[in-house]
């Protein structure tokens, strides 16, 4: 489908494209900063993001300027949902003037940031205080030495712990969650552990299928352990009941404790693709449009912008990009035809 419509639902979008399989646009994921102080060997393995890897220079990246220009075109385009991300966005400087300036752009409903934690002891209030509603922190484990090994030696399981603890006594909107990827054979069987310390918090642990996103983190099949698996193993200790999805589209399939301990999500985007409902778009650090997390090309924003697009050719450019997507890279995998293409790595375009 090709064909732009007038928003029913949302007072602000002049319009909501549809991309050619019917999918509107409505998440937008940013990266704010390619560098990262961990070197998790599933996303930035240390042989490749050594000391000698090239970074982008501060003039490359987009200022807060330019990424507040493009979310406020983005939101006419029927975008609602922002989220900072990286690499580490707490390592951009002064971020939360970024998150007061996004917060006020009309259309924007929620406003999140996913980040690996360490630095948020010094950051969980001022962010919410400059507007932003979530908070994710990715945490894949509680032992110590595994942690060490995850985070590719680097941070500590401590300062994650405590950035935590910032983020939930920090008071976010719509609260707190947790990500943790599982990879069979490395910390799948300290899943339960880790649930077991947050269950009755009102923190959201999430379990995340390990996926083959960038080329360099040696992906193979057998090292997903389906999300299937886990939550059979979490209800075997701790009984779980299905919860309905909150929206259409919504990623993490969604479970509760039946003793009122609160709730778990599983994202099953290896074992159940869900690309036929993916309304997400990512812009890279260095305002490269792309339409899914493997993709293999993006558009450009960065030199229209310098070059002086207006506000309207620019949201041209942003609906053209739209109208052209047919991505769905998940089903093809689950389809098993996409193996050999080369990705876009993901602290470049933004996890
Ligand atoms: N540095 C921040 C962090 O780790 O939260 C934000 C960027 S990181 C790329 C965003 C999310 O992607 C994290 O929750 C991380 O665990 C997840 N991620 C990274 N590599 C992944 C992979 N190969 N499979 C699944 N999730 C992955
Ligand atoms: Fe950094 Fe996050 Fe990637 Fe780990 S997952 S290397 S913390 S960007
Ligand atoms: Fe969306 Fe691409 Fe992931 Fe499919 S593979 S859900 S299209 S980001």
């Amino acid at each position: 489908m090709t064909s732009s419509n007038t928003s029913a639902n949302s007072p602000i979008a002049a319009e909501m494209p549809r991309d050619r399989l019917g999918r509107a646009l409505h998440d937008l994921r940013i990266s704010v900063m390619d560098r990262c102080n961990f070197r998790c060997p599933y996303c930035m393995p240390e042989a490749t993001y050594g000391e000698h890897f090239e970074f982008l220079r501060n003039d490359e990246r987009l200022s807060f300027d330019e990424i507040e220009r493009l979310c406020r075109v983005a939101a006419q385009l029927g975008v609602s949902k922002l989220r900072l991300t990286g690499g580490e966005p707490l390592l951009r400087p002064k971020l939360a003037t970024l998150v007061a300036r996004l917060r006020r752009i009309e259309g924007i409903e929620d406003l999140a940031m996913t980040t690996n934690g360490v630095l948020l002891p010094r950051h969980a209030a001022e962010l919410r205080d400059a507007g932003l509603d979530r908070m994710t922190v990715s945490l894949d484990t509680l032992d110590p030495a595994l942690f060490h090994r995850m985070s590719g030696g680097r941070g500590a399981l401590d300062d994650v712990l405590a950035g935590i603890d910032a983020a939930q006594a920090a008071g976010y909107p719509h609260g707190v969650k947790l990500n943790a990827v599982v990879q069979r054979g490395v910390n799948d069987h300290a899943v339960t552990d880790l649930v077991e310390r947050f269950r009755g918090s009102n923190i959201v642990v999430r379990l995340i299928e390990y996926m083959d996103v960038g080329n360099r983190n040696d992906w193979a099949p057998d090292d997903v352990v389906p999300s299937r698996e886990l939550i059979e193993r979490i209800d075997a200790r701790w009984p779980l009941e299905a919860l309905p999805a909150r929206y259409p589209g919504e990623v993490a399939t969604r479970y509760r404790y039946r003793d009122g301990a609160g709730e778990i999500g599983v994202i099953s985007s290896v074992s159940e693709p869900f690309c036929g409902s993916c309304t997400r778009a990512r812009l890279s650090s260095e305002g490269m449009l792309y339409t899914c997390l493997f993709a293999t090309q993006g558009t450009d924003l960065r030199g229209p912008l310098r070059a002086g697009d207006s506000d309207e050719q620019l949201l041209d450019r942003l609906r053209d990009v739209w109208l052209r997507r047919a991505d769905r890279y998940s089903e093809e995998r689950a389809e098993r035809r996409n193996s050999a293409r080369r990705k876009i790595e993901m602290n470049y375009i933004g996890g």
